[in-house]
Order: structure tokens, then C-alpha cells, then sequence
């Protein structure tokens, strides 16, 4: 694919000086694989690592667009600059379609101290795991002090998307059941803090009665460790959003207090290594899959004179 030549340390400068137009582009070139991604990396690494990750996830319709907004209010009240990164992990396409989807993002689409993308993240060499980490240290590294990452598809990949995050903020709606969804769902254990938005609802005491209850199942005796509290709110009336922010904080101060940031920075760093590893390898997999050597040891595994444990293992030795 021909690209455009790109001035990376231009770019990076008007991106760290405030320019949501060089961000975007950055962000571009982590989606779109650009070959100038690793001149990109290279030059965000001494200014990355600020920025604290809030994960949001929830089913749709919970509210989490409706809260992320009542959030970057909150945040902006104390003039932190704001990443906002909705991402789509079940599909392949970008664009502005999905941002132009997210409504209730509109407070804040005018304020040049917060920049709203959205992106697809199951890309064709390795999605989530791959790109996301990349579009969030652009956001970081271009001075953003909280970058909030949403998630907008369905089902497992929110864990996922949690994984990404310094803290996880879990939405759930009142409703029968949604206790039990969420322990199904593998969402017990990824919640740093839980929230049951439409407490305007009738249930919302049961919600959060039930949620208490499970996540004190889990519970552990040894001292120091993190219990996640659950927050009721109205977010489309602006209610429980400080309550929210303050559980946040406190997880924040935890997180750094006990080494847990560290931590869960090294093994993130180390999932993208492994991504990145892992698409280069298959890049170069598919690349020998048109070498005349593969043809042949296939043709050798058909006919018996090898098997495929061994051809592998040739192959492996020409990828590496
Ligand atoms: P998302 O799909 O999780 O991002 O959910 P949205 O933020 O788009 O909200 C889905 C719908 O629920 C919208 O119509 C919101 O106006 C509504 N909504 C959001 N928060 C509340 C709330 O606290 N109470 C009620 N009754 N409705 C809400």
C-alpha cells in the first residue's frame, strides 16, 4: 500500500502542543498500520505514561456514553485534559459513522482540551490487542491527564477492552437478573468500580444489593486489597457522577499506593509486545505461505515423507 510520507517529529510536536488535528492523524496511523508507526512509537515513548486509563464497559444501552460525558464534565471542572477513545472491537470498519452515533458526547465536541475518536480495533493483524494500546498512548503521550476508553460493541470483548485500563469502571442497568449476567459474563472480576446507572428506575436497590452481595463472595481476607465499591447514578440527570469520580480517585491512589499501577502497566506492555510479536510473525507466515518451500513441505506431509510437526518446525526456523 503507497502512504504518504509523514514528518513524524512535526506531528508529534503540534500533537503534544495541543493540536487535536495531529492527534487525530496519529491515531490514524496506528489504525490504518502506517508504515511510519514505529518512527510514531519511538518518538511517544519518553512522554507516554501520565495519563490514567479508565476503562467503561457495560452492555449496550446501560449508559455509557450518557456517563462518560457526565464524566469529561467532571474532569474538565478541574481543567484535566481528556482523551475520550470509543472503540468497536467487533468490527473491522473506522470511522466517523460511529463518532457521528455517540450524540451525547456533543457537551464537549467544541472543547479543544478533549479529544473524542472513535475507532475499530479488530483490524486484519492482530485487532484489539494491537491497536488499542497504540491509539491510548497517542492520547497519552499528547499530554491527555485521563483518557476514558469505551466500549460500543457487544459481549467478551469489553473484558477485553478492561484489560487495557488502569481502572475499570463496570455500568449496569437495574434489571432482573443482572447480577447473575454479570458474574456469567466474566464482569465480577474485571470491575475496579461498579455503578448502577437508571437509579431512577424502580430495582436499583435490588441491583446494587445483589452486586454487594456477589462481589463480597469474591472477597479475600489478606489486608491491602481492593474492594469495588458500587456507585448509583442517574447519569442522564448528572446524579452520583462525583461519587463516581471519587471512587475512581480513591482506586487511583490504591493502584499507586501498592505497586498495583506498576504492575498492571508491565503486564499491559508485555500483551502488546506479545501482539506485536505475534502479527509480525504472522505477516511473515503469510508472506512464506507464497514461498515455493512451504508448497513443498506440504507436498511432503500429503505424501507422507514428513510429518507436520516437523515441517513446522523447518518453517519456524526460516520465520525466526
Ligand atoms: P450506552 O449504549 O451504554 O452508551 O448507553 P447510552 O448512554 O447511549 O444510553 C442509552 C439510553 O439510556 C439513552 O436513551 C439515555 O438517555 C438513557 N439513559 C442514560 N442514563 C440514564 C439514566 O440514568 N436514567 C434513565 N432513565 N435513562 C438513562
Amino acid at each position: 500500500m503507497a502512504s504518504r510520507p509523514v514528518d513524524v517529529p512535526a506531528l508529534v510536536q503540534s500533537a503534544r502542543d495541543g493540536s487535536p488535528r495531529a492527534v487525530a492523524r496519529l491515531i490514524s496511523l496506528v489504525e490504518d498500520e502506517h508504515p511510519a508507526l514505529r518512527e510514531v512509537m519511538a518518538a511517544l515513548a519518553p512522554h507516554a505514561g501520565n495519563a490514567h486509563i479508565i476503562g467503561i464497559t457495560g452492555s449496550p444501552g446501560v449508559g455509557k456514553s450518557t456517563s462518560t460525558n457526565a464524566l469529561v464534565a467532571a474532569y474538565r471542572k478541574r481543567g484535566q485534559r481528556i482523551g475520550i477513545l470509543a472503540v468497536d472491537p467487533s468490527s473491522p470498519f473506522s470511522g466517523g459513522a460511529l463518532l457521528g452515533d455517540r450524540v451525547r458526547m456533543q457537551d464537549h465536541v467544541l472543547d479543544p482540551e478533549v479529544y473524542i475518536r472513535s475507532m475499530a480495533s479488530r483490524g486484519h493483524l492482530g485487532g484489539l490487542s494491537w491497536t488499542t494500546p497504540q491509539a491510548l498512548r497517542v492520547l497519552d503521550a499528547a499530554g491527555c491527564d485521563i483518557v476514558l476508553v469505551e466500549t460500543v460493541g457487544v459481549g467478551q470483548s469489553e473484558v477485553e477492552v478492561a484489560g487495557l485500563a488502569d481502572t475499570t469502571v463496570v455500568l449496569l442497568a437495574p434489571g432482573m437478573g443482572d447480577g447473575i449476567q454479570a458474574a456469567k459474563a466474566g464482569i465480577l472480576e474485571i470491575g475496579d468500580v461498579f455503578v448502577v446507572n437508571k437509579a431512577d428506575r424502580d430495582g436499583a436497590d435490588a441491583t446494587v444489593r445483589d452486586l454487594r452481595h456477589m462481589i463480597s463472595l469474591g472477597d479475600r481476607t489478606e489486608p491491602g486489597l481492593w474492594r469495588p465499591p458500587v456507585v448509583k447514578t442517574v447519569a442522564a440527570r448528572n446524579e452520583g457522577i462525583d461519587e463516581v469520580v471519587e471512587a475512581i480517585d480513591k482506586h487511583t491512589d490504591w493502584l499507586a499506593r501498592t505497586g498495583h499501577l506498576r504492575e498492571r502497566r508491565e503486564a499491559r506492555a508485555g500483551d502488546e509486545i506479545e501482539a506485536i510479536v505475534l502479527a509480525a510473525l504472522r505477516r511473515r507466515m503469510g508472506n512464506l505461505r507464497h514461498h515455493d518451500s512451504v508448497d513443498r513441505l506440504a507436498a511432503d506431509v500429503v505424501d507422507g515423507r514428513t510429518d507436520p510437526y516437523a515441517a513446522a518446525d523447518q518453517v519456524l526456523d526460516a520465520l525466526t
